[in-house]
């Protein structure tokens, strides 16, 4: 009793959490989806807390790119399965913590059944597809969807519980286009502001279980930590959402792929082999690089130019009709996105996008 008591005294002495408090937390079942740098703090949090039940799911192995903020893993973890490492990590932290470690893509088929062990999911993802899919997986089972996201300095969190609140489709009723917002790899992100937003994140939990203060839930927090400012928006529950509004029309998890329209030009796209194959051949083709300022782009093609993501609007009269246009660009994304524009706009030309960009080739 004592050391249950010296353990987590400095929880149990908080009038809004207290012993009760501290029984919900032990006999609470979280669920993490991502154990990259908001999947970190929240973990290590909800673990040092003595949450009884943690999940952690993501397929991904850790990379030496990651230790600049996923403070889960050190050096020696590079090229482990993250789930395992985080299982081992959080266990010698906090041995009365049970971990379920998920080493697997989080999907339509796997997703309510994961889902269904837990009260509680934090949304610790990168891509949109995932963040709908825990939406939807969230208000069908009932439970909230504690969500953040972070881009270079920026944070964002919000909690999404149908039942008292907007959900994330009432907040994004339509998917962003493909790459309009640019993941942490590409657009670069300060460590630490995975680790105030995922530390918000695990508070938001905490309050949840314990009932203590007053969730975001209907708020979205955003945090500037390049100007130490942040502001509050208000986010509505909307009655005609397709999800959680009166007459919904989502009753069943969807393709998310399709929904975020990621394979929608699939059919432009074009494999590293085949690019050299024509390259080698010397294929009369037109090569264009996306590629912004703050992005590093070590490649060299023939017969090519390269272009930020804003101007790609304008090559629509540069382009040879008859020529072959292959965009490149570090992940494949940009590229899809530029020929969906450019098919907009009434370009006819031939269009190819490399398919895993310049990092795959
Ligand atoms: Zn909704």
């Amino acid at each position: 009793m004592q050391n249950f008591y010296e353990r987590y005294k400095s929880h149990i002495l908080l009038k809004e959490i207290g012993v009760t408090g501290h029984n919900h937390i032990k006999s609470s079942s979280v669920l993490i989806v991502g154990g990259g740098g908001l999947g970190s703090p929240l973990a290590l949090y909800l673990a040092a807390a003595g949450v009884g039940n943690i999940g952690i799911i993501d397929f991904d192995i850790v990379d030496v790119s990651n230790l600049q903020r996923q403070i889960l893993y050190n050096n020696n973890d590079v090229g482990k399965s993250k789930v395992e490492i985080a299982k081992e990590r959080i266990e010698k932290l906090n041995s009365e913590v049970k971990v379920n470690a998920y080493n697997e893509k989080l999907t339509n088929i796997n997703a309510l059944n994961i889902f269904k062990n837990y009260s509680i999911v934090a949304d610790a993802s990168d891509n949109f597809q995932t963040r709908y899919l825990i939406n939807d997986a969230c208000v069908l089972n009932g439970i909230p969807d504690i969500w953040a996201s972070v881009y270079r300095f920026e944070g964002q969190v919000s909690t999404f519980d149908a039942k008292k609140g907007a959900c994330y489709r009432c907040f994004h009723p339509i998917a962003p286009e493909p790459d309009s917002v640019p993941s942490c790899g590409e657009s670069g992100v300060i460590g630490a502001i995975t680790g105030i937003i995922g530390s918000i994140q695990a508070c938001e939990v905490l309050k949840i279980i314990t009932g203590a203060g007053t969730p975001l839930i209907g708020r979205l927090l955003y945090f500037d930590s390049l100007n130490m400012t942040t502001k509050e928006f208000k986010i509505k529950k909307d009655k005609n959402c397709s999800l959680c509004g009166t007459n919904s029309s989502i009753k069943k998890l969807q393709n998310y792929d399709e929904f975020c329209q990621i394979n929608k030009f699939s059919k432009n796209e074009i494999t590293p082999d085949e690019l050299k194959i024509k390259l080698k051949n010397k294929k009369k083709i037109k090569i264009i690089i996306i590629c912004d300022k703050n992005e590093k782009q070590d490649l060299v093609f023939p017969n090519s130019f390269t272009v930020s993501l804003n101007n790609i609007m304008f090559l629509k009269d540069k382009l040879n009709i008859n020529l072959e246009t292959i965009f490149v660009c570090k992940y494949g994304y940009k590229s899809i996105y530029a020929i969906q524009l450019l098919k907009e706009l009434g370009y006819k030309g031939k269009m190819y996008s490399l398919s895993g960009g310049t990092d795959k080739y």
